[in-house]
């Protein structure tokens, strides 16, 4: 759960961080970056800003803003009916960021988030400057942590459906409540 203003805050960083990559949003755009706390109330700490260019019924194209130090919590796309799952694409834009999947353990610039070391079990390291991209097909578990200056990330992708990714963490809700301040 976020506040209404901890939500506008954060949409502002994001937008700027936009800028910084060189990626236009129109003022409307920037009000509808959507802010993710992953249900666990520390954005800052374990969340993303993510603005979705266009989500179909076949495929998707976003760009997800992660402020110095967030993580992104670590998730894999499962298969869902016939559709094998949610392959996607990542693509650095802007800034520096560790990118953690499945594989031999090679962590050493990413932090696991204190405390939280069982629910980020994939620990094979690649560090993301602008430009640098790799795809995810379905299955394999992923997370991301944006470096000292933060990160923007391109995500182009098959079909996206949120609500039914995994995620090792059990507190995991993707859907973000937010409430609003008091006058
Ligand atoms: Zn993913």
């Amino acid at each position: 759960m976020i506040t209404r203003r901890q939500c506008r805050s954060l949409q502002e960083r994001a937008a700027r961080m936009f800028d910084a990559a060189g990626i236009y949003l129109s003022p409307e755009e920037r009000g509808r970056i959507e802010v993710a706390d992953f249900g666990l109330g520390q954005p800052e700490a374990e969340g993303a800003q993510i603005f979705t260019f266009v989500q179909t019924d076949r495929y998707a194209a976003k760009v997800i803003a992660l402020l110095p130090g967030q993580t992104l919590p670590e998730h894999w796309h499962p298969p869902v009916g016939s559709d094998p799952g949610k392959q996607e694409t990542v693509r650095a834009a802007w800034g520096r960021c560790y990118v953690c999947a499945d594989g031999p353990d090679t962590l050493s610039q990413a932090r696991v988030v204190p405390a939280k070391g069982p629910v980020y079990t994939a620990r094979c390291e690649q560090v993301f400057d602008a430009g640098t991209t790799r795809t995810f097909e379905p299955g394999e578990k992923h997370w991301f942590q944006a470096g000292p200056e933060g990160a923007v990330l391109y995500s182009f992708s098959s079909v996206v459906r949120d609500a039914l990714d995994g995620f090792t963490d059990p507190a995991i809700e993707r859907t973000t409540r937010i409430v609003e301040d008091r006058a």
